[in-house]
Order: structure tokens, then sequence, then C-alpha cells
């Protein structure tokens, strides 16, 4: 393929931009044909919804193109950093299918070099040592219409710059006393170029390197080193990066180092959550969420616990695609992959969330009949299992009419239904309570449509879920809404927290029935609730109290209503 080619032909083909750019440099033969990208999260928290997009696209190329990917910890901050973070992010991107075949690498690993590219920078007088105050450095700094105005400390020879450094190092100094600061223009139009800090004073422990260090080197000289270090052809990153990237080719070219190309992409955002890890951790710490893993929280562990596959959260990356420009995608979407997932994979099983009691007049009492009901009525090959039916039954409380308004084809007075696989039944009472509740309907049923068939052609319209009500297993089931009211819970009015945006009533826990079959179900495992939703098995459950976790309703109900509304 010629270099003239490539970019029209991958565009037609439908491939994204970063995809095009890829192939247009492989066919020029640049970075000698080699893919190489990387993954870079901070393990300051837990990954999120957006980091999948990242985590696809790194390692999605790579595998597509015969690249490599890396994982790469980019751990400069001792204060927010921890064990249990890497942890957590190593298990979700191995979650997502991200595979660094054992490229697990560290910025801490590159102290020892980074410190030399410093000392290096200093050398050819391109790097200085400031002893202004945070305070002082900040106002000299400028602003976008201003150029800043230089350090009085801008000018200090090389030996003096080496020699502070060094005492810098060794811990001469407490926090705060001095900084290194990139020498390059402090009237650039790029703020980010107003000679940036390249290392601070902590005196600070690190999860990986200890007390060895107590200075510390800032993220931005970091990253474009250690993509250097690593000989990354592309570093693909979110359009918040697309003022760093002058930084990083200025110090790359400083010290002529290998220089990857950078690529900024537009950092997905969804609707009635946030995707930052900083108010993820304030979520979890002034306790709003029961943890990191909560399901109603946007974390790749939170919508791992409450069902949502993988495979999901991949169709969803690719249908949203790559863009240039920052966009935010409706909820609703990735419910949509979900359903779509869950659809074709989730065995469906039968359970009655709000249930009334059906009584069967005419059936033996004590009578016990187990029906065998496929888990994909599409799909023999997928199995059975055995679901029992006796005098007493429960049904869903919404299926039941006393006043049917037209078009209700459930139950009602007089009305006759099937209940799923098993039997034709007609009301013929409803019991009431002094308030007018109905407490139990008293049915019959037609023993000639065993299973649920028709004897003599005559038709019902409504198919209803039952369990038995002796059977019955009890569960907890934890039901989600969105975890904020607001669409957008980033923009709040000035005064107040995301945090006065929660929806009180994100989590609702009631007790469900559910067929027996249940009763030994893995932990994790999804399934359908026939004619309710998806649900999935929790950790919580315990033997004879299982707990289940909803995924997602089966039907857009928010988008139906608004329609309505
Ligand atoms: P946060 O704003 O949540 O703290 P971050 O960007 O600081 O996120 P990092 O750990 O630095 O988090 O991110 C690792 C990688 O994931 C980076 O390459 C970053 O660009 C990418 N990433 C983070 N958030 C998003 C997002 N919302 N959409 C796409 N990519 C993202
Ligand atoms: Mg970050």
């Amino acid at each position: 393929m010629s270099d003239k080619n490539a970019t029209p032909a991958a565009e037609s083909a439908g491939l994204d931009f970063i995809r095009t750019r890829i192939l247009a440099d492989r066919a020029a033969g640049k970075f000698d044909g080699r893919l190489h990208t990387r993954f870079p999260p901070e393990p300051n928290g837990y990954l999120h919804l957006g980091h999948a997009k990242s985590i696809f696209l790194n390692f999605g190329v790579a595998r597509e193109y015969g690249g490599k990917c890396n994982l790469r910890f980019d751990d400069t901050n001792p204060l927010k950093e921890d064990t249990e973070y890497v942890d957590s992010i190593r298990e979700d991107v191995r979650w997502l299918g991200g595979d660094w075949e054992g490229r697990e690498f560290y910025s801490s690993d590159y102290f020892d070099q980074l410190y030399a590219y410093a000392e290096q920078l200093i050398m050819a007088g391109k790097a200085y040592v400031d002893s202004s105050t945070a305070e002082e450095i900040r106002a000299r700094r400028g602003t976008l219409t201003e150029p800043g105005v230089d350090s009085p400390y801008r000018n200090r020879s090389v030996e003096e710059n080496l020699d502070l450094f060094r005492r810098m190092k060794a811990g001469e100094f407490p926090d705060g006393a001095h900084v290194l600061r990139a020498k390059i223009d402090m009237a650039s139009p790029n703020l980010v170029m107003r000679d940036p800090t390249l290392y601070r004073i902590r005196h600070a422990e690190h999860h990986r390197t200890g007390n060895k260090w107590c200075i510390y080197p800032m993220y931005d000289f970091t990253h474009c080193i250690s993509d250097s270090i690593e000989h990354i052809t592309h570093s693909l990153c979110t359009l918040e990066f697309e003022n760093n990237r002058e930084l990083y080719d200025w110090v790359l070219e400083a010290l002529g180092a290998y220089r990857p190309q950078q690529i900024e992409f537009a950092r997905l955002s969804v609707t009635h959550t946030v995707l930052s890890k900083r108010k993820l951790i304030q979520l979890v710490r002034e306790g709003h969420v029961r943890g990191w893993d909560d399901p109603r929280m946007p974390t790749l562990c939170g919508l791992r616990r409450r069902g949502v596959p993988a495979e999901a959260l991949r169709a969803f990356c690719a249908r949203i695609g790559l863009a240039r420009a920052d966009s935010t995608v409706d909820y609703s979407m990735l419910d949509f992959c979900v359903r779509e997932h869950l659809n074709a994979h989730a065995p469906r099983v039968m359970a009655v969330l709000n249930p009334v009691k059906v009584v069967i007049t005419n059936y033996p009492e004590g009578q016990v009949e187990w029906f065998d009901m496929p888990y994909d009525p599409e799909d023999a090959s997928r199995g059975s299992r055995a679901v029992p039916f006796s005098r007493e039954l429960y049904i869903e409380r919404d299926d039941f009419r006393m006043d049917p308004p037209r078009k209700f084809f459930r139950l009602s007075p007089g009305a006759e239904v099937r209940l799923r696989y098993a039997y034709f039944i007609t009301c013929q009472e409803a019991v009431l309570d002094a308030d007018g509740n109905v407490t139990e309907l008293r049915c019959t049923y037609d023993p000639a449509s065993r299973g649920g068939n028709s004897p003599d052609g005559r038709r019902v319209r409504g198919t209803l879920h039952w369990v038995s009500a002796a059977h019955a297993l009890p569960a907890e089931v934890r039901l989600y809404d969105h975890l904020f009211l607001a669409d957008d819970p980033n923009d709040v009015p000035e005064g107040s927290s995301f945090t006065d945006f929660i929806n009180p009533d994100s989590l609702r826990v009631i007790t469900g029935y559910l067929e027996p079959s249940l009763a030994e179900a893995p932990e994790g495992q999804s399934v359908q609730f026939e004619r309710i939703g998806y649900f999935c098995r929790d950790r919580d459950s315990r033997p004879g109290r299982p707990v289940y976790n909803r995924t997602v309703t089966l039907k857009d109900t928010w988008a139906k209503l608004e329609k309505k509304g």
C-alpha cells in the first residue's frame, strides 16, 4: 500500500481518524512500520467507563494491526497512589480483554533515568532551580491575555542550578523550598510552555520506591519521557492534553530522545454520571455509595458487579466511535448495548417482584407438577430446567386489574390468560381487604391446556410469568436507577456540589420471589427475569438468601415515559 492511497482507502473502509492515521504512518514507513501503544493510568483511583474507551482503543489497535500495547502505571504522585489501585486496574484491564503480555511498567521505575535527564537539561541551560514560593510562581505566570514575568532565579548559572538540584535530591531542603523548572518562554501564548515545573520536593514515601526519593518528577515531564523510553509509536490521549503536546515535543527534542506521535481524541462523557476519579473518590469517602464497586458507580468494577458484560462495553465504545470534539453520550445508549448482549446470552427464568397470590381452586391440593422450561425459547440447545407448579402461585400485582382499560390483555375478573409453559387460567374472583386492596385471586385452570397450549384453538392474548408460592425462593433484589437525576451533574450552579444532585431513589431494595432453580446459581451470573429485566447474582448472596442486582430493565421505560410526558 502506498502512502498516497492509505488515507482515503482507510477512511472509505469506515475507519476512525486514529486508525486511518496509524495505517498511513505504517504505509509511509514511519517508526519502521512498528505499532506500539500503551494504556497509562495513574494509580490514584479505580478505572471508570471513560477508561474503557482508552483501553479498547489502545489494546484494540495493537491487536488489530499486529502491534503491542503496554500497561504503564504513571505513578509520580506519592501522596495519592496506592497498590490497592494498581491491583484493581490490572483486574479491570484484563476483564476488558486487554493483554499487555507481561509488559507492565511503572513510571517510578524510570526515576533514575528521569533524574539523569533533568541534570542533562540543567547542563544544557534548559532548566533552572526556582526558589520562589508557589504563590510567587503562580502570580508571575500571567494569563491567557497577558504574558508571564521571568522569575528572579531564572538566570542562575548552570553550576548553581546543578548544586541546588543535587542538594534537593539529597534531602537538604523542606517541601516547597525549591522547584526545578524548564527554561522555555514566559511569554508563550501556550501557558503550558511558561517554564513548567519539572521536579518538586516531597518528603513522602512512595508505594514502590519507598523512601529512596524526596524529589518527584511532575506528570508532564514523566509522561513524555516514559513514552519515549518504551519506544511508544502512537501516544493516544484525550483532548485536554493537546496543549501539552508542545511541551512533550520540547522536552524530548531538548534531550535528543526518541519521540512518539501524540494523537488526541475526545474524552468520553455520559449523562447522569460523573467520570472523574476525584469525584468518584468523594462519592466513596462521603458514603454516598456503598463502595467503589457499588453497582451505581460508573467504575468498571461497579459496572461488572451490576452485571454489565465486558462485551457490552466493547460494543458501546465501538458504537460511540472516536471523535476530535468532546460530546456527551446518553446513558440509554449504554443500556441499549447491555440489553442487546444480554438478550442473546442471558438464560430466561421466572421471578415475581411485586406478588399477588393466585389460588387455583380446581387444582388438587398437595399436587405438584414440574414443567420443563427452556432457558432460551429460540434455542433448545441452551438447555432447560424443571419449574414446579402448584395450587398456590404468585403473579405480578401489575398483571391484574379490577377494572381493566381497553387493550389490557392480562388478568381481570372473568378474563382468561396463559401462565407461561403451564396452563390457561380464568379469574373467578378477586378477594379484597377492608381498604379495597387485592389480597388473593381465585382462579380456575383448564387441565386440557397443559404446557400452556390451547386445547381447542381458542386464543388468549396474555401470557404471564409466575412462581409457585410454596417453592418460591425469596431474594433480596436491588433495583438501581441513575445515580444523578441531572443530565449533567458536572455542571451545577455556583455554590452547590455535584453531590447535591444525587438521586435519592437510586437504590430501592425489595424482596422478590424466584423460581427455585436459582437456588444454586453462580455468583456473577446474568439472567433475564422474564418480562421484567436483566439481573445479576450478587456476591452478597448467602445460602437460602440470594441477592440480585438489576442490571437494566427489559425496555427503555425512561425514554418511553419521556415521550408520553
Ligand atoms: P480522571 O479525570 O478520572 O482522573 P485521568 O485522565 O486523570 O482521569 P488517568 O489514569 O490519567 O486518568 O487516565 C489513563 C488514561 O485513560 C489516559 O490516557 C486518559 O486519557 C484516559 N482517560 C481517562 N478518562 C477518560 C475518558 N473519560 N474518556 C476517554 N479516555 C479517558
Ligand atoms: Mg490524570
